[in-house]
């Protein structure tokens, strides 16, 4: 499976302050000044990548991939594929906010519930994550095995 991960709000603080993980390289981390990832965010690109499965990031901010890679790097992660807006604005057909299918993406890991109700509207699994949900983790694994399962 290929998963996307969005940032604000899922993996990058914004509205709530949820927990923040701490950087693999801090040193690095404050050189770049980019920014903390949500706590748990390890353990789940961890756990796709035991699945076999790509974790690519969805985001409809304009940061460019260069540095989201790096923001991702100082955790000693890495995504498969990077969609921000200006990609997305490049490829989609569909007026949707996200458009995972265009992507080959499987699931989209997603705070809002604007887009959970696109992908009921347009056919595409999200799970959908409270800012506020501090077994999220084990949300997201769960939903993942079931869509996984079921494929
Ligand atoms: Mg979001």
């Amino acid at each position: 499976m290929r998963i996307a991960f969005d940032l604000d709000n899922t993996l990058i603080r914004n509205d709530f302050d949820f927990p923040l993980a701490r950087a693999k390289y801090p040193l690095l981390q404050r050189m770049l000044s980019t920014q903390l990832l949500r706590s748990g965010v390890q353990e789940l690109f961890a756990y796709c990548r035991q699945q076999g499965w790509e974790v690519w990031i969805y985001t409809t901010s304009y940061r460019s991939s260069f540095y989201i890679r790096k923001m991702l790097w100082t955790y000693g992660l890495r995504a498969d594929g990077i969609i921000n807006q200006a990609r997305h604005n490049k490829q989609v057909q569909v007026r949707s906010t996200k458009h995972p299918p265009t992507f080959g993406i499987n699931a989209l890991i997603d705070d809002s519930k604007g887009v959970e109700l696109e992908g009921q509207r347009f056919g595409f699994p999200v799970v959908q994550i409270e800012p506020t949900n501090t077994a999220w983790v084990m949300t997201v694994q769960t939903q993942l095995q079931q869509l996984a399962s079921a494929r």
